[in-house]
């Protein structure tokens, strides 16, 4: 089977070995409070940073997801409220689930083919402003010139970026990013359940000062473990460890990145020249690492049907896009062989429908 599905997607064949090597270890018995755990924790969070380009000063933590960590954000890091800039089905979930929580979130919704212009973004005073760097949805992402931007206008405030499909496949620019989490079965080729936050000085800063501590993963407590190498639950020790597994073998992000992106526009051309309609019409506001081709639903439906027969799992459309797109992972763990298979199925797919 080839997996093309944007999350959970393809694992790195790797993975199947460090498995193994996980129950060998005997670490998934130990307590973490262990020695052993703090060691693997530790040597976790330094391959992180190496691999990612993460500042030393910026603070990682383990969370269960990436919707763990809207709820962190909303609970922790925004009494005062947080501004909600968003295109798709990822970002206004993130919106409703904080606004459940904190009536003062606000919403700015933009256009699929738009680009953020910063001019008609509401002047007000907000704890944080919340972006969905890479709209898995529908295959658009906001560039680091924007989250620049945005950063330079709400000085006073944290940007939180949701890169859940992107962190691992395409580099951030740390300068701007206060608050930035992913979960791991996207762009780092593992299983479902383990997440990550990564955070500036200003958001622990702003989190010690706001000292909420009314839940068990209020961000204070996240950080007291932290000092320790800790979690403030028992953590998923399996995927940290296959984590640091994965990290140790993989490139530096700015290399990965430079792939990523060259496949990112190997792909966009191969779509626009094989007459697939891609789904975000702006060249600029793409996504690097997944990407949504549009249809009629019954083209959609007979694709996805025909691919899986041929053992392809493409991805099915997401939101209001469920039955008009399909999606494409452009993830680390893809390989070009397998790019190759896939374009061959479509270009053929393409070219039976056209003589149909
Ligand atoms: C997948 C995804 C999530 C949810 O991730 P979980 O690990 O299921 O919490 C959130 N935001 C974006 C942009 C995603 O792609």
């Amino acid at each position: 089977m080839l997996y093309f599905y944007p999350g959970p997607s393809k694992l790195y064949p790797t993975v199947r070995q460090y498995l193994s090597d996980a129950y060998d270890s005997g670490i998934l018995s130990l307590n973490h409070r262990s020695q052993e755990f703090v060691n693997l924790s530790k040597s976790t969070i330094s391959f992180l940073k190496e691999k990612l380009h993460i500042p030393q000063e910026y603070t990682i933590f383990f969370v269960s997801s990436a919707t763990e960590s809207w709820e962190i954000i909303a609970q922790s890091l925004s009494p005062q409220g947080s501004l909600h800039i968003f295109n798709g089905a990822f970002g206004q979930k993130w919106y409703e689930y904080t606004l459940k929580i904190n009536e003062k979130a606000q919403s700015f919704p933009f256009g699929l083919n738009e680009e953020i212009n910063i001019h008609f973004l509401p002047t007000i005073e907000i704890d944080t402003v919340c972006l969905t760097q890479n709209e898995t949805s529908n295959g658009t992402q906001v560039s680091n010139e924007t989250i620049a931007q945005i950063s330079k206008k709400y000085q006073n405030s944290l940007i939180a970026l949701d890169a859940t499909s992107s962190l691992g496949g395409i580099e951030i620019n740390w300068h701007y990013a206060d608050i930035t989490f992913a979960s791991v079965q996207k762009c780092f080729g593992l299983p479902a359940g383990l997440g990550m936050m990564v955070c500036s000085p200003k958001a622990i800063r702003k989190g010690m000062e706001i000292n909420e501590k009314k839940y068990y993963n209020s961000f204070i407590f996240l950080y007291e473990n932290m000092q320790n190498w800790q979690t403030n639950y028992t953590p998923n020790v399996l995927n940290i460890y296959l984590l640091n597994r994965v990290l140790n073998d993989v490139l530096p992000i700015d290399l990965v990145s430079k792939q990523i992106k060259e496949q990112a526009k190997n792909w966009y051309g191969f779509l626009e020249k094989s007459y697939f309609s891609v789904l975000g019409k702006n060249p600029n506001t793409r996504s690097d690492t997944v990407i949504a081709v549009q249809g009629e639903e019954n083209f959609i439906k007979a694709i996805k049907e025909k691919a899986k027969n041929q053992g392809i799992i493409l991805g099915n459309g997401y939101g209001k896009w469920k039955n008009n797109t399909f999606r494409i992972a452009n993830f680390p763990a893809i390989t070009q062989e397998e790019i190759e298979a896939l374009q061959d199925f479509l270009e053929k797919f393409i070219s039976q429908e056209v003589s149909n």
